[in-house]
């Protein structure tokens, strides 16, 4: 779908967690498709890890802070970029945890912590960059994918 401004961004950010938090199944037609990379361990719900795929500025950030609004988080989401990942309290008792692994090349020690964000079933795991953790993203996650368009909108798939 095509996004014309940040605050469109915003909302499909907040309505996308709106569907999360009812349980529908965002992800339609194949959902492995594009996603189809990671190891196979088919334990947890597609929907509790979102990867975002797109260029520096095309809006990742953006919409993760919809999603975490809509998800009921009030503290201001800032891209994780320095301190890697960020973990915030939902009202009803869940967590969001949002990676960004932009400057990290060697995922070391952030292995196991991503490991422990996907195995814990009352955490959303959303990740920007995930590039060099790839192997270790489960199979079943729904990706997003957001391009610029030559006039400035994006163009937002989900995956
Ligand atoms: P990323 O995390 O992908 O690097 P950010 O979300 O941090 O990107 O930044 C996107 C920037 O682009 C913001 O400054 C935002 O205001 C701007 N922007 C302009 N148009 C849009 C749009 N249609 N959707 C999302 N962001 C937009
Ligand atoms: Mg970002």
């Amino acid at each position: 779908m095509k996004i014309t401004s940040e605050q469109e961004m915003l909302s499909l950010g907040k309505d996308f967690a709106n569907q999360f938090l009812k349980r529908v199944t965002v992800a339609e037609g194949d959902p492995h498709g594009a996603c189809d990379m990671g190891e196979d361990n088919d334990r947890q719900d597609p929907l509790n890890i979102i990867e975002l795929i797109g260029d520096v500025g095309a809006g990742k950030t953006t919409f993760v802070r919809g999603f975490a609004e809509g998800l009921g988080i009030k503290e201001n989401i800032t891209s994780p970029s320095f301190t890697i990942s960020k973990t915030y309290a939902l009202p009803n008792g869940k967590t969001l945890t949002h990676y960004d692994f932009y400057r990290l090349n060697d995922p070391g020690l952030m292995q196991e912590d991503l490991k422990e964000s996907f195995e814990n079933s009352n955490n959303i795991t959303i990740i920007e960059w995930a590039n060099s953790v790839e192997d270790l993203l489960p199979k079943d996650r729904t990706c997003i994918s957001i391009k610029y368009n030559d006039d400035n909108s994006r163009e937002v798939s989900i995956l």
